[in-house]
């Protein structure tokens, strides 16, 4: 029988409300408990596969093959455990299956309302595989008071009320501001909301208060007064330098202790924190930095490519260095020189990205890494790019490009050596696609096998011959131009398990140079850094000591 923790916001958004989720399921385990985290967010889209980058961040794919919000990155870094489709869901994708179950007369004729009809299907997901885990953790997007919010709100005031006494808990986050003028931590806002939260029915066990100041004791009590929780209840939530921290700093502030006083676990089991201690050792013990350029095009929003940016985190702390990533805009690089640019950077990476714009750029971040010796990632587009780079300027092929770019302008001017891939074999499934399919949900997605060339240095890499990554694309290296490409060089090292489609191209006679077709960094953790990642940022430091 899972226990489950529901976790809200108040006041404004942006308070770490993934991440402290995040850390409270890493710190469930450490005490011997199996969690499962999921996320409910009110926003309309069905999933976050067709919003842009700009707007909300990189879109988390999960094994299944679901487009999800960011924060389920955070769940999988902060616990191992893989996401799921069932793990992450929207009022759109609520309101489209309760529509679907009108429309084909499951309903019987009733009259569709939010409660129950919504109400219900929000619980119903809630619930999937309840029984796996010791620990279900269910945190709602946006902030108490939203309208959009309010079936979620509500959903979740009915579940704990349908379950035995004591099986659910809410946890609220809130903001403690600074008033300089006073020289004081104002309470009231975190009083509101949680005035706001009792008007619906929902009475928090636990209260999260970020702050940049330590919480006075006097200011504790009168939270603890006010909001009706204990002493204990009211954790502070100070800013860290690092969000691996989280974990070690929510511990210090007892916040899972106060999590199992709440449920009236006693005793409770004693936390083993050894993963979280080694992590914080390699973060703040780490020695010298590399500097990597990500040549892309959502450069203005940092969340749009979240988790490269853990990914390389990690793959310094498989090395004890730091790594210093800076954004570059693609779209420089198509009119002008990258070397200024570039060459005090001890690595380049190309990121996964749509659309035409800036990849004229990519292109030559890629010919500049080939011909100068410096370690190059491609992910996704950024091994599409460095293709279409030695294509053009290896094999001679001048117009080579991809067939998404002459979707996109509507003509063709490009020979596609990345062409629309229509069709391809999923277990023992093959799944077609068209031109004119919907949008969402409709490409590659998900984990799928690739098969390793022996002896080659993406083998050497994984220390494996078959392995399981994530992909989330519509276009695919062509490979009626390996031959050609491999005479000069570039190989083609990972293939699908029917050799159909390539995975990944690698450069022989270079330092590192490795393109892939899926997303290593979805699967990388801070205590189990992407092998890829790691032998990236390993290279980029041997790359220093040759400047
Ligand atoms: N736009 C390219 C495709 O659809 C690459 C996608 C990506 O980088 N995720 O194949």
């Amino acid at each position: 029988m899972a226990r489950f923790i529901f976790i809200t916001g108040g006041v404004v958004s942006s308070l770490g409300k993934g991440l402290a989720s995040a850390a409270l399921g890493a710190l469930l385990q450490a005490r011997g408990y199996s969690v499962r985290l999921r996320k409910l967010d009110p926003y309309l889209n069905v999933d976050p596969g067709t919003m842009s980058p700009f707007e909300h961040g990189e879109v988390f794919v999960t094994d299944d093959g679901a487009e999800t919000d960011l924060d389920l990155g955070h769940y999988e870094r902060f616990t191992g455990v893989h996401a799921r489709g069932t793990d992450s869901v929207s009022s759109g994708r609520i309101y489209s299956t309760v529509l679907e179950k009108e429309r084909r007369g499951d309903y019987l004729g009733k009259t569709i309302q939010v409660i129950p009809h919504v109400t219900n299907e929000i619980k119903d997901f809630i619930s999937i595989g309840e029984d796996e885990v010791d620990f279900m953790l269910c945190e709602i997007g946006g902030t108490v008071g939203d309208i959009e919010g309010l079936p979620f709100f509500e959903a979740i005031r009915q579940f704990a009320q349908d379950k035995e006494r004591g099986q659910c808990i809410f946890m609220h986050l809130t903001l403690l501001p600074y008033v300089a003028a006073s020289g004081e931590l104002k309470t009231k806002p975190t009083q509101h909301s949680v005035k706001e939260l009792r008007s619906i029915g929902i009475a928090p066990d636990v209260l999260v208060c970020r702050s940049d100041k330590p919480i006075p004791e006097k200011e504790r009590e009168k939270i603890a007064l006010f909001c009706n929780v204990r002493k204990e209840d009211v954790i502070a939530a100070p800013d860290l330098k690092s969000i691996y921290e989280a974990p070690l700093a929510y511990h210090r502030e007892g916040l899972d202790q106060a999590v199992l006083d709440a449920f009236r676990i006693s005793p409770a089991p004693k936390p083993n924190l050894s993963r979280w201690d080694d992590v914080a050792d390699r973060i703040f013990n780490a020695e010298g930095e590399v500097r990597v350029a990500i040549v892309g095009k959502y450069t203005q929003l940092e969340d749009a490519y979240k988790s490269i940016a853990e990914a390389l985190t990690h793959g310094g702390m498989a090395n004890r260095t730091r790594v210093k990533a800076e954004w570059i805009d693609a779209e420089i690089f198509d009119k002008e020189d990258p070397a200024p640019y570039l060459s005090g950077f001890n690595a380049i990476l190309v990121p996964g990205g749509f659309g035409e714009r800036g990849t004229e750029g990519k292109i030559r971040a890629a010919q500049f890494a080939r011909e100068r010796g410096i370690p190059y990632l491609g992910i996704c587009l950024g091994m599409q790019m460095a293709v279409i780079e030695a294509a053009r300027n290896l094999a001679g092929l001048k117009d080579a490009g991809s067939e998404e770019f002459d979707h996109e302008a509507g003509q063709k001017r490009f020979t596609p050596v990345v062409y629309h891939l229509k069709e391809w074999v999923q277990g023992n499934n093959t799944i077609a696609r068209k031109v004119t399919d919907d949008k969402g949900g409709t490409m590659r997605l998900g984990a799928y096998t690739a098969i390793l060339n022996e002896g080659s240095k993406v083998a050497k890499v994984y220390n494996a011959t078959s392995i399981e990554e994530r992909h989330r694309h519509r276009y695919e290296v062509d490979l009626s131009y390996r031959d050609k490409l491999e005479e000069q060089g570039m190989v083609f090292s990972g293939m699908s398990p029917d050799g159909r489609l390539p995975e990944i191209v690698e450069i022989k006679d270079h330092p590192w140079f490795i393109g892939v077709q899926f997303h290593p960094e979805l699967k990388s953790k801070p205590f189990a850094p992407h092998p890829l990642f790691a032998d990236f940022i390993r290279a980029a430091m041997e790359a220093e000591r040759l400047v």
